[in-house]
């Protein structure tokens, strides 16, 4: 993978980046994502913000060897802390981390979010942990997507300022994902279930105590959230 050949993944989230908007991709390990929404013409100018030394590094020798200085500023930091007002952004991606790291990464800088119109959220996995930030800090679902790549399985979230209400198995699986049912969602929640019913057969086999039994019920009413869904 590199700027010009880009995976699916990293396109698919750059196919819900409006034109001409002020961008700021966090956690931007090569800077892979800004540098091909400007090579695409999506994109005049963007921020990448990356808070490893390594990764900031090739970021910033990515950016100055495709010639992108100029277009993107390449910035060290924690999280949204790399964002000033001036800036203006307009969006933001994060992607490729784990759902609570991405949801942790919002609240803790979500006074950074007064100009941002978009979060384009990429979680690896657990995008619940997202779904429960954007409902509480009135962020709404406006798209989702799922996607099979190297025989691992992407959500991506798109969220936009507004008030939601999300049902349980909506936090779970996704309002627009549980309409759409693609093959992909479809084989996602199949290998749960698969996963979820292995542990339920071990925690059969576990001696009784309150904890086991706790662990069941959490694991039955997943079970019946996702099989509904399906
Ligand atoms: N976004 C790229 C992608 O999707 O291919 C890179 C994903 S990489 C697995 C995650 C990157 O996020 C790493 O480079 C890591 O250093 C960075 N990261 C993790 N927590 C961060 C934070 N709080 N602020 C900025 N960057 C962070």
């Amino acid at each position: 993978m590199n700027a010009k050949n880009l995976s699916e993944r990293l396109k698919t989230v750059a196919s819900f980046v409006k034109k001409d908007t002020i961008l700021a991709d966090i956690g931007s390990d090569h800077a892979y994502l800004p540098c091909y929404l400007v090579h695409t013409g999506i994109i005049t100018q963007g921020i990448a913000g990356e808070v490893v030394k390594g990764p900031f590094e090739s970021a910033q020798k990515q950016v100055r060897s495709e010639g992108l200085a100029q277009q993107i500023d390449v910035r060290f930091g924690n999280g949204l802390e790399v964002i000033q007002t001036a800036d203006n952004v307009q969006t933001i991606t994060i992607a490729g981390m784990g759902g609570p790291l991405i949801a942790s990464i919002l609240e803790a800088g979500k006074e950074k979010l007064s100009t941002v119109e978009t979060l384009i959220l990429q979680p690896n996995v657990h995008a619940k942990a997202i779904r429960e930030w954007a409902q509480k800090e009135n962020w709404k679902i406006v798209n989702e997507t799922i996607l099979e790549e190297h025989d691992k399985i992407y959500e991506i979230v798109v969220l936009q300022k507004g008030e939601m209400k999300l049902t349980e198995q909506d936090l779970l699986v996704g309002p627009f994902l549980k309409q759409g049912k693609s093959a992909v969602f479809l084989k996602k929640w199949t290998n749960e279930l698969r996963e979820w019913q292995r542990i339920m057969d071990q925690l059969n086999k576990s001696a009784v105590s309150g904890e086991v039994q706790q662990k069941k019920e959490e694991l039955e009413r997943k079970i019946a959230l996702v099989k509904e869904s399906l």
